[in-house]
């Protein structure tokens, strides 16, 4: 996962983008409307961290030349505690999230996985991958329409790695994405859900592929 962030205040912007890494993703930061929007011409970017109050413009400018361009690339703006006409315009706009400053890393982290769960498709209540249907709202896996038995962990690892097929995802990634109340998850823990989730999707035509020193790989098989 790549992101994003448009912002002009150095130590927010260096805080947030250090956090994201941290959190696996890959994150530039840049502080201007013409930077944000040259880097969205020429990369790909899964979501944009967006500050309203830029230098040489307002972060309305990016949201409006995504979406004049039907591009659906998730934004969270960033918004002051009582700006309800900012948050207002912003989503009328097409931006999909705000997020008050003073920025809550965790609350940062959390609503781009949202986002991003919904832009790929996770937000839909079922889709199929392979012989494998992911029913996201029970969280349950069917295989040839039976159900699997999987820990909720390991539903989450599946889900994780299926809405994100034929990406490599690093086991930080899936720690970042799995761990949701206690926060204790090993590299370990993680290849032994792997190894498990394996086990049991054999013969759906879906494998999941360690990229040495990487991650995994979900995709189909052959
Ligand atoms: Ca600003």
């Amino acid at each position: 996962m790549r992101i994003l962030i448009v912002e002009d205040d150095g130590t927010l912007g260096s805080a947030m983008a250090q956090s994201l890494i941290n959190g696996g993703y890959a994150c530039d930061v840049v502080d201007k409307v013409a930077h944000a929007l040259h880097a969205l011409s020429v990369e790909n970017f899964d979501a944009i961290v967006l500050d309203l109050g830029l230098p040489d413009g307002d972060g309305y400018e990016v949201v409006r030349h995504l979406r004049q361009r039907g591009k659906l690339i998730p934004v969270l703006i960033l918004t002051a505690r009582d700006a309800v006409e900012d948050r207002v315009q912003g989503l009328d706009l097409g931006a999909d999230d705000y997020l008050v400053k003073p920025v809550a890393m965790p609350e940062l982290h959390a609503r781009l996985r949202a986002l991003i769960r919904r832009t790929t498709g996770i937000g839909t209540p079922r889709f199929r991958i392979g012989g494998l249907e992911l029913d996201t709202v029970g969280k349950q896996a069917y295989l040839e329409d039976k159900s699997l038995d999987l820990s909720s962990r390991e539903w989450s690892v599946l889900e994780y790695l299926a809405t994100h097929s034929r990406r490599i995802i690093s086991k930080e990634q899936l720690i970042q994405a799995t761990a949701g109340w206690d926060q204790d998850l090993s590299a370990n823990a993680i290849e032994a859900y792997v190894h498990r989730i394996r086990g049991k999707i054999e013969g759906s035509g879906i494998v999941i592929r360690t990229v040495r020193g990487l991650g995994y790989m979900l995709e189909e098989n052959g």
